[in-house]
């Protein structure tokens, strides 16, 4: 077995630059054709914009532009394909609100065969599997992690390890850099088989296919077949977590920390329009006219009362600062109470911000495919419904 503490294989500090230079760089960097053949494995060509997107850096419109101002691509093409695993998610979050939090369906065992507390092993790293324990400190050391890492510590945490799918994305959401949640709890539940119509396995020949050496875990207790996997699955009994050497979690900080915040002061916006700027709309933006302020806010506990951890922080708060000449964090009455004294409110919403300032006339945020009203149970209903009659991605920036 790897020794877990090497660093062999570990993928270097993703440098996720809180800037608009370092958004346009990664999407310059993408590779369609090479994101087609490698796009599974660790070290194939995936984008990283993740961070740049969930911030609302760019929208996935952006990406897709700038991806086709270099080459024409179908409207299948992989790169296409999983943007919209993206709005797909996005679709059910807005359909369902906070129903995403629940198992959408009973999955392989009922929720109470699960356990609601994270194991120390495996917020520790030290499990004795490699394939998990490098995604555990490839996640606090980045706040990003491969979506196979991400699929391999959700299967191992929920089948083999017997945690409910809620405890590991709470978890996990709070050391992303990308944490959303609709793309996150539904990824949870998809693997669990609360949202899909069969749980997510994998094994240690998956792993060995998909990852460098470093992380290939023959001999553990994922080197079974699938079979022998699913039956696992389906029995309420863990199986046993390990104590190998252990790595510590980084701290998580429920609101945002340092200075840079001002003491709320709504009386000062009398006769002023404001700009809402949030920690989901950090993209680029005309200077705005004489006359309005630019508030930046945070309403406190945060989407879903999850803290995050510094690095998180650290990328959204400098951005947050270059762009406003305001910045207040408050609960959401006394931001909304405030931010009532303005002549008027403009801004982009979001799903993440308060559920009480969606009366708010702020302006939708730009989406790739087409709104969808009726609720689709799958993605692929969802996809084949949103691209019927479409050949060319570029008709998908045109359709809307
Ligand atoms: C358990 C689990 C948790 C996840 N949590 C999040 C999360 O909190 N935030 C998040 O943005 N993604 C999440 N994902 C989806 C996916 O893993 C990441 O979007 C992707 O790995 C980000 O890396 P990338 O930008 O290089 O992606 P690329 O593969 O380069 O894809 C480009 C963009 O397409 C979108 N995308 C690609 N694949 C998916 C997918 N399967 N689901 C949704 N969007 C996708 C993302 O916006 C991504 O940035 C999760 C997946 C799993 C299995």
């Amino acid at each position: 077995m790897q020794d877990p503490e090497s660093t062999d294989g570990l993928f270097p500090a993703a440098g996720f630059e809180p800037t608009m230079a370092a958004a346009r760089a990664r999407l310059a960097a993408v590779r369609p054709a090479a994101y087609a053949r490698t796009r599974n494995h660790l070290e194939g060509a995936v984008t990283r914009l993740s961070p740049y997107i969930t911030h609302g850096f760019l929208s996935l419109p952006d990406v897709l532009q700038a991806v086709l101002a270099r080459g024409p691509l179908e409207v299948r093409h992989r790169f296409v394909f999983e943007l919209a695993w993206r709005e797909y998610f996005a679709h059910v979050h807005a359909h369902v609100g906070d129903g995403i939090f629940k198992s959408m369906h009973t999955g392989v065992l009922p929720d109470e065969a699960y356990a609601q507390r994270w194991p120390d092993d495996l917020r520790q790293g030290c499990t004795g599997v490699p394939a998990i324990d490098r995604a555990v400190r490839e996640l606090y050391a980045t706040g990003w992690l491969h979506n196979h890492a991400r699929m391999w510590l959700a299967s191992y945490a929920v089948h083999l390890r017997k945690v409910h799918w809620r405890v590991g994305a709470d978890w996990m959401f709070a050391h992303l850099l990308d944490g959303d949640l609709a793309s996150n709890h539904l990824s949870w539940q998809w693997v669990a088989g609360t949202a899909s119509h069969k749980p997510y396995l994998f094994n240690a020949d998956n792993v060995a296919r998909h990852a460098p050496a470093p992380w290939h875990s023959a001999g553990t207790v994922i080197d079974q077949s699938y079979e022998a996997l699913d039956r696992i699955a389906r029995t309420p009994q863990a199986v046993a977590g390990g104590r190998g050497p252990s790595c510590a979690e980084p701290a998580l900080l429920p609101a945002p920390p340092g200075p840079g915040w001002h003491p709320i002061d709504g009386p000062a916006l009398r006769g002023h329009r404001v700009e809402l700027v949030h920690a989901w709309a950090l993209g680029e933006r005309p200077a705005p006219p004489a006359g309005v302020i630019r508030v930046g806010v945070w309403a406190k506990p945060g989407p879903a009362g999850l803290p995050w951890g510094a690095t998180r922080w650290d990328f959204v708060m400098p951005r947050m600062q270059s762009m406003c000449d305001l910045m207040w964090a408050g609960t959401a009455d006394e931001l909304a109470q405030a931010l009532g004294h303005a002549d008027a409110l403009q801004g982009i919403s979001n799903p993440h911000l308060p559920a009480q300032w969606a009366q708010w006339p702020l302006q939708a945020a730009a989406g790739l495919l087409p709104l969808q009203a009726l609720r689709c149970n799958s993605f692929s209903q969802f996809w084949a419904r949103a691209t019927k009659g479409l050949s060319q991605a570029t008709e998908l920036l045109h359709a809307r």
